[in-house]
């Protein structure tokens, strides 16, 4: 192999391709039927969506909106509080969790992130509580749902909301009981790669609340109440047509790629339970729906170059830690004191989804054995 020379991973991280092909002609036949229709921006194939993804995560409401960053932000937005007002927001996210909150005239407090869930750490978060924060932000991080009994203690304590990031946590339970309406909503993503994945950006809210479902219906379209009527300036973030049509086909196939994803992890487990990297767990309250399957190791660097060298893809999520972003250098933090800023030089993301085959993590493991 000459240098330079790219080796076509024979492993991939995503293959969204090969996943959909069972379903590829149903989507199809969704994408003409949309056509047919002119159904592109509300009518049916939205309404049979969200009603179908609020059954799915057993929530009243459910709101179709552009994608999961305007999710978070059209719900931050709906709870009209006092600019501002503070957030809590973990370390170890996509940035999106932290900027829905700067573009909604809100102050992000970043938290550290739990050592075995990577979710956010409520021992840490009591620390930054002051008389400004009104909202814990908890992120379902890789689709291991947090803690939700201390989130919901804590909130209660401060009188905080509750809003939950499910972007990663497609069906994801604690105790039982699905993630995005422990709190007042959830927001979720359906970019492509997520585990229920559009074909384009879409996103949706679910809640509970009746009031604010309507507020959030409202915000993502105008602050309108009728055609030309709006009360208030709001925005333009609606789930098209199209998206709803293909997304009502891959619901019906979310729980089998679910379990296929829960399959595999066990694999991984099992394979590396004498490896030296540290693995993720499942805590005993949490069903995880294995968004990604993510290893820590002091020797992270060496392992990934080992495994590209296999043709095997694999991912850092994330490589910086929020805090550590030049986009929040503006934020005072004493030196490096987040753990998530260690974290981020250790974490990385196997190959794991419905394109895969056990064969496929058999090898993955068999290199990582190596190291
Ligand atoms: C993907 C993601 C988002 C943003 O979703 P988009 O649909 O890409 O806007 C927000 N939070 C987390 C944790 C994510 O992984």
């Amino acid at each position: 192999m000459r240098v330079g020379e790219v080796l076509t991973p024979t492993i991939k991280f995503l293959d969204i391709y090969r996943q959909d092909g069972p379903i590829r002609e149903e989507i199809n036949t969704a994408i003409s039927q949309v056509i047919g229709d002119s159904a592109y921006i509300g009518g049916q194939y939205v309404k049979q969506f969200t009603s179908a993804f609020a059954k799915f995560q057993q929530a009243d409401y459910c709101v179709g909106v552009g994608n999961g960053t305007d999710a978070l932000e059209i719900i931050l937005h709906a709870l009209e509080l006092p600019l501002g007002s503070e957030v809590l927001v973990p370390a170890n996210s996509f940035i999106a969790s932290a900027e829905a909150v700067t573009r909604s005239g809100l102050k992000v407090v970043f938290c550290d992130c739990d050592p075995v869930t990577y979710t956010i750490d409520i021992d840490d978060a009591v620390k930054r509580i002051t008389n400004n924060t009104a909202v814990i932000m908890p992120v379902h991080m890789y689709g291991h749902p947090c803690d939700m009994n201390a989130v919901l203690e804590l909130a209660a304590r401060y009188d905080l909301q509750v809003v939950e990031d499910c972007a990663q946590a497609h069906g994801a339970e604690y105790k039982g009981k699905k993630v995005g309406t422990f709190g007042i909503a959830g927001a979720f993503s359906f970019y492509p790669g997520k585990n229920l994945g559009a074909y384009g950006d879409a996103g949706a809210i679910i809640t509970n609340n009746e009031r604010l479902a309507d507020r959030c219906i409202m915000v993502a379209n105008h602050g309108r109440t009728e055609k030309y009527n709006h009360e208030f300036e709001g925005r333009n973030s609606r789930l098209d047509g199209m998206q709803a049509a293909i997304l009502n086909i891959k619901l019906k196939a979310l729980e089998q790629w679910t379990e296929c994803r829960r399959n595999l992890a066990r694999c991984y487990q099992e394979l590396l339970n004498d490896s030296t990297v540290s693995l993720p767990t499942e805590q005993k309250w949490a069903k995880h729906v294995w968004h990604l399957f993510v290893i820590r190791s002091n020797q992270r660097d060496r392992l990934r170059s080992l495994l590209i060298k296999e043709g095997i893809q694999c991912g850092i999520h994330y490589p910086v830690a929020l805090p550590d972003l030049p986009a929040y250098q503006y934020i005072e933090h004493k030196g490096r004191e987040f753990r998530a800023s260690k974290y981020a030089d250790e974490l990385l993301s196997l190959p794991i989804g419905p394109h895969l085959r056990v064969e496929d993590i058999e090898r993955v493991s068999e290199v990582i054995n190596e190291l």
